[in-house]
């Protein structure tokens, strides 16, 4: 046998929509940590790979320099200048293709101060002059300047063709003997084999980290969960406490009477629109002499025995009607969409499960009785007191009419 339990409510959203906020705050963290990590350890290696080209073609341009002084400057200390003499160009170039080979160097230009190419390994452009090169000009005022570019193709020192290279292109300028800029080196440096790995390494990183923050959002969601289901849980006993009768587990007075408000107040509004379904029954029920099983059993007993009847009645009645304990052992029962006929019949069925099956207390048997009141929601009813005070009444006329009966 079931007991009057409630239908579920409302309660409980809250802790779900702290969950959900959870979760959606842990994504957007997971999506942004990793993107800004993403694109920074990206901007690290790409600086770390520049400036290490540029490291190597400052080396290879000194070197360069060292030993080829003197083909590719002319004049006296103090007004020399970057020129390299027709003659001298084959063997240069010669010399440099070899000296240049193991550098990944694809590519080195020299430049007079008067932005003129006296020597390229492509040799088609010595002779041409470049005057609108900004960087070219920051390098012949004496500054480094190194640029990381993605070349759909470059012919490297052996002439051959090269796809999709990431080149630093890096101009060094050429100081003579008192430290004045006289010309610039340009040098490529190939750095596409570094720009891989360090995509790998990035990738890699991004990687561990995404899955150590979904790890870590991860056993922080369950801990959160665990916590909302326990908020839930207690949310749900309140609920229940506050609107139960602890003793018998049916409704409590509060909350026996909202329902009855609630019902009148449907039956009404579907009666003024004139629609079906616009009953309402109350039934009043009061056990007989109960004071006297009180003095007899002692009020434990009674206590057991109120349960047991609260149980009796409750069980027997449909899904849609509701029983509350409206006094100390008297009960109400609201039945939606039922009439008085109806709710007669009803009545004396809870009269009838009563009296002819008795109870038992303390291992003995008990018969006991109830006086029973019934009303129903009649044409001019404005307010669902009314009824419960015809279903009052008819209580009492009960009573005093001898008891064990239905009115
Ligand atoms: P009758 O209704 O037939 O006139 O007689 P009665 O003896 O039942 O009288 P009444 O309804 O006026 O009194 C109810 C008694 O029920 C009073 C009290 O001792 C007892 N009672 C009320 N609440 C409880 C309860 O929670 N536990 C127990 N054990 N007894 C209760
Ligand atoms: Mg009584
Ligand atoms: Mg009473």
């Amino acid at each position: 046998m079931r007991l009057r339990i409630l239908p579920k409510t409302e309660a409980g959203k809250d802790p779900d929509a702290l969950l959900r906020l959870f979760v959606t705050i842990a994504l957007v963290s997971v999506v942004v940590i990793t993107l800004l990590a993403g694109y920074t350890f990206e901007e690290v290696l790409r600086r770390y790979v520049v400036s290490n080209a540029e490291e190597g073609a400052v080396s290879v341009s000194s070197a360069l320099l060292a030993v080829e002084r003197e083909r590719i400057t002319e004049g006296r200390e103090g007004s020399s200048r970057v020129e390299v003499k027709e003659p001298e160009l084959p063997g240069l170039d010669r010399r440099l293709r070899i000296f240049l080979a193991p550098f990944n160097i694809v590519k080195i230009k020299i430049y007079s101060a008067d932005y003129r190419i006296v020597y390229s390994t492509e040799a088609g452009l010595i002779g041409q002059s470049d005057r609108g090169n900004l960087r070219l000009a920051n390098a012949l005022r004496g500054a480094f300047d190194s640029k990381l570019e993605r070349k759909e193709e470059v012919k490297d020192l052996a002439r051959e063709s090269k796809f999709n290279v990431d080149v630093v292109e890096t101009y060094i300028p050429i100081r003579d003997s008192g430290g004045k800029v006289i010309g610039s080196f340009e040098v490529y440096i190939d750095v596409t084999k570094y720009r891989r790995e360090s995509h790998e390494a990035a990738a890699l990183s991004i990687g561990i980290l995404a899955a150590l923050l979904v790890t870590v959002f991860g056993i922080s969601y369950l801990l959160v969960r665990r916590g909302t289901k326990g908020i839930k849980e207690i949310q749900e006993v309140l609920r229940r406490q506050n609107i139960t009768d602890p003793l018998t587990g049916t409704f409590n007075k509060r909350q026996i009477e909202l329902l009855a408000r609630k019902e009148f107040s449907r039956a009404l509004r579907r009666r003024e629109k004139g629609l079906a379904d616009a009953e309402l029954g109350f039934i009043m029920i009061d056990i007989d002499r109960f004071k006297e099983v009180n003095d007899g059993y002692g009020h434990l007993a009674g206590d057991v025995l109120l349960q047991a009847f609260a149980e009796r009645i409750a069980g027997s009645l449909r899904s849609y009607d509701s029983i509350g304990r409206f006094g100390g052992e008297e009960f109400l029962v609201v039945l939606p969409g039922s009439d008085l006929e109806q709710s007669r019949a009803v009545a004396l069925k809870i009269w009838s499960l009563i009296r002819e099956e008795p109870f038992v207390i303390e291992g003995q048997t008990l018969r006991l009785t109830a006086s029973i009141g019934v009303s129903a929601f009649e044409s001019g009813d404005a307010d669902y007191l009314q009824v419960l005070k015809r279903a009052d009444q008819n209580l009492y006329a009960a009573k005093s009419g001898g008891r064990d009966r239905v009115v």
